[in-house]
């Protein structure tokens, strides 16, 4: 009689910690004080068993977090492309199919960097960059700066992610497919298809730009 109830104790623990590790998606349970992204921990540690599921539940919260903190309570103000934006931007964003005028950039933005819900960005290199763009609003760390080329380069890579955010059509999934991309490539930022794509995107549009009348580039 006792070994069956140790049986049962044993099916129940299992039970209990396989229903565990599927509620595991939640980022609450991960121990974020690591190096390392709290996504790649997650899955290391089997806490988390589905990592596009993961991302589909975490950019939701990750864009109404930067929002709030510099639209709503940052009371900073979006601006739309400048008319010099788009002058060179919008050939390019009608090949991908993006209005331009629905794009909005919010400049000198606080980036979700010290994450407050999360601790810590789930993908460790983001610290590192110059914008994060959610749904149709790039988020840049940099002061708007009239008629400059790195801008208009940084923002053909953002305004990729907001094509591939439209046809994805909704934040959750575009979190999906980029945290998949993410994983399949190793825990890796560049080889994420997502950031191949944009990097290859960003190219293309300097490379335009270079042979453009009254543009210089080394
Ligand atoms: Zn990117």
């Amino acid at each position: 009689m006792k070994r069956i109830l140790h049986a049962i104790a044993i099916g129940f623990l299992l039970t209990y910690l396989l229903s565990g590790s599927a509620a595991g998606l939640d980022w609450r349970d991960l121990d974020l004080s690591d190096e390392n992204s709290a996504l790649r921990k997650g899955i290391e540690s089997g806490k988390i068993l589905d990592a596009g599921e993961w991302g589909a539940k975490t950019f939701p919260i990750l864009a109404k977090e930067i929002w709030q903190n510099n639209i709503h309570q940052g009371q900073k103000q979006p601006y739309p492309l400048s008319s010099y934006q788009k002058k060179w931007l919008t050939p390019w964003l009608e090949k991908w199919g993006v209005d331009p005028d629905e794009i909005q950039i919010v400049y000198e933005a606080e980036l979700l960097n010290d994450h407050k819900i999360l601790d810590r960005w789930p993908i460790a290199i983001m610290d590192q960059l110059a914008g994060q763009t959610f749904g149709n609003i790039i988020y840049l760390r940099q002061a708007h700066k009239s008629k400059d080329g790195n801008l208009l380069t940084l923002l053909s890579h953002e305004a990729y992610h907001i094509k591939q955010y439209q046809e994805l059509g909704s934040i959750a999934e575009f979190g999906r497919k980029y945290t998949q991309g993410y994983v399949a490539s190793f825990f890796s930022y560049e080889n994420n298809p997502m950031e191949v794509e944009a990097y290859d995107a960003q190219d293309q549009f300097r490379q335009w730009l270079c042979s453009q009348e009254g543009w210089s580039c080394n």
